[in-house]
């Protein structure tokens, strides 16, 4: 309630009753309405602004756990990324150089995701870099281990067929060692017996009473088995992975051309047929089409004394036996 107010009119001498205009009246109202209004608004801003709601406390907190959710999800990585180093260090090093190969090159390996932005959708939030991070990180992870188990793959192809390899490589003697031990003739330039010139010997020659079993010292296929000139009766064995086997001079054969045979599987008995000046077996080893010294194959039924006397005796320049 608007108090009377009066002012004194000095023309009449009295007292007079203010009359106030609607048009006052009504700017007034403006003014008070406006300055209430005004603020308000400032009132709002210092509200929004420097006070959180109960809802907006717990949005934050929310954002915060989320935040130490993603630090500790990164330490996980970490660990799971230092394991990851730990295989892959274990299969360029160890794993793929037992099977000879190559070891992947880290170009392969540290390759990322390329083209289109991946983490688009990651952008413009106040943890943006936490989670874009987090997820580069996930990423490569993902990545190295699509790597890692493509390796394991192709490891796994490579120890079956290097099985088969071991398998297939001539590595044991051709008879029996506790026969043949007695004379032996080694790889290198030795006095022909028949010839009495120093000549190439392409094998070892065993010696052995007549009839004596002969082996095949690795799994393959009888390539030949037939009279050849000085060999007298021989096989041929064809191992694969370039290797074959020749046994010369023998008195009776125990398989045909085009057979298969494992290793220690009988394939002839010890003659004196061919070029020879006793019963013996002459044994050779080819790798590429072209001898090599035998005595790097037999050790497979061997003790360490046993090869190491083999070794001295097949090392000695004596007279071959063929
Ligand atoms: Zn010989």
């Amino acid at each position: 309630m608007a108090k009377t107010k009066y002012h004194y009119n000095s023309h009449t001498l009295k007292y007079e009753k203010v009359k106030t205009s609607s048009k006052i009246w009504a700017l007034r109202a403006v003014g008070f309405l406006t300055s209430s209004f005004a603020c308000a608004i400032l009132l709002l801003y210092i509200g929004f602004t420097f006070i959180d709601s109960p809802r907006e406390k717990q949005l934050q907190r929310e954002a915060d756990q989320m935040a130490l959710q993603y630090h500790i999800m990164q330490e996980r990585m970490k660990q799971v990324d230092a394991a990851l180093e730990n295989m892959q260090h274990r299969d360029d090093n160890i794993y793929r150089v037992i099977f000879e190969a190559d070891p992947i090159s880290s170009d392969v390996r540290k390759a990322g995701f390329g083209g289109v932005n991946r983490y688009k959708n990651l952008e413009h939030f106040s943890n943006s870099d936490l989670m874009i991070e987090t997820a580069k990180k996930l990423d490569y992870i993902s990545k190295a281990l699509y790597v890692q188990s493509k390796s394991y793959d192709d490891l796994t192809e490579m120890a079956k067929s290097k099985a088969e390899m071991m398998a297939s490589i001539p590595a044991i003697q051709p008879v029996d060692s506790r026969k043949a031990r007695a004379g032996i003739s080694g790889f290198g330039i030795r006095i022909h017996p028949v010839y009495k010139i120093r000549k190439m010997h392409a094998g070892i020659d065993f010696t052995a009473p007549a009839g004596t079993p002969i082996y095949a010292t690795g799994n393959g296929k009888v390539e030949a088995a037939g009279i050849d000139g000085g060999y007298g009766r021989r096989v041929v064995v064809n191992h694969g992975y370039s290797y074959k086997t020749l046994y010369g001079h023998m008195s009776r054969f125990a398989v045909k051309t085009g057979q298969q045979v494992k290793r220690g599987d009988l394939i002839g008995y010890v003659g004196n047929t061919g070029t020879s000046t006793g019963p013996h077996l002459h044994y050779e080893v080819h790798k590429n089409g072209r001898p090599i010294n035998p005595i790097n194959f037999i050790y497979n039924d061997l003790t360490p004394t046993e090869y190491a006397a083999i070794l001295e005796a097949a090392s000695q320049e004596n007279q071959s036996f063929d």
